[in-house]
């Protein structure tokens, strides 16, 4: 079941697009529950904790973002860890901390897979991480650190960020800001890793100006095609387990 509060924004519906279709194909049955966008905190959690006692149903996903005035934490935390097939629940966040087996928030572990596709040693790698968000930033980032690779994580408060990602030997780039690392902020040969996933006028597009970082990076991940597809494929295995 994936709950959505509200208007979905560009990237939940396209998410929850491929949700359906991928279920679909694989054959899991899925359902979107849509509350209204004034739903209250209590109205919303007590709508997951139903969805906990329900034994016809195996995983739950929460659509982002959430109105503004649910705080995301407090409805996060009532799910049940064990149906959370996004790994976004504290108690799945915490087992990265730890470096144990649980559920890694799935655009984080597409992010990382597709890193791991590249067959480079992430011991010893400058890896780059810009955003932090709680499931998508912070959790490739530790992912990466507990393979003894150097990681630098940035944000809206970083000076001279071309600085940093000119070092990458990874860049992973999660921030919401449509062509946001430009040709001169990769270092030649870099595999770049685009999360971003952005409605324009151009149509969707990443956080990376793809056309001019293809030219120099050794790898790079096309938005749309790229870590959304994988994510959802995460999903899956994710639900099945
Ligand atoms: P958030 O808005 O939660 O986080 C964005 C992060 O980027 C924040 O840490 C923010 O810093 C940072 N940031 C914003 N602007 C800049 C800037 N100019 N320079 C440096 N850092 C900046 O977003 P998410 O992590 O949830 O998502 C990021 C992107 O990934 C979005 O485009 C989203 O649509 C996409 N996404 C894609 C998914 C997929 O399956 N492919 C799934 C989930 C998200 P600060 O907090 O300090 O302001």
């Amino acid at each position: 079941v994936s709950l959505a509060v509200g208007d979905e924004d560009a990237a939940s519906c396209v998410y929850l697009k491929s949700q359906k279709k991928a279920t679909a194909k694989v054959g899991i049955d899925f359902e979107v529950q849509l509350m209204p966008a004034d739903s209250s905190e209590a109205s919303v959690v007590r709508r997951l904790e139903a969805l906990n006692r329900d034994a016809s149903v195996h995983g739950i996903m929460i659509q982002r973002p959430l109105p503004g005035h649910l705080n995301p934490s407090e409805v996060i935390r009532s799910l049940d860890p064990a149906k959370d097939v996004e790994g976004v629940h504290p108690e799945n966040l915490g087992c990265i901390v730890h470096g144990i087996p649980g559920r890694i928030p799935c655009t984080a572990d597409a992010a990382v897979r597709l890193f791991r596709s590249t067959n480079l040693a992430p011991k010893g790698l400058e890896v780059v991480v810009v955003g932090h968000s709680e499931i998508v930033g912070k959790p490739i980032a530790l992912l990466l650190v507990h393979e003894l690779a150097t990681v630098t994580i940035c944000h809206i408060g970083t000076n001279d960020l071309k600085s940093h990602t000119r070092r990458a030997d990874v860049l992973f780039v999660a921030t919401g800001v449509p062509g946001l690392v430009r040709r001169e902020m990769v270092k030649p040969g870099a595999a770049v890793i685009d999360i971003g996933i952005n409605r324009t006028e151009a149509g969707l597009v990443g956080d990376v100006a793809f056309d001019e970082v293809r030219e120099v990076a050794g790898w790079i991940t096309p938005v749309p095609g790229g870590v959304g597809p994988v994510t959802t494929a995460v999903l899956l295995e994710n639900t099945v387990r």
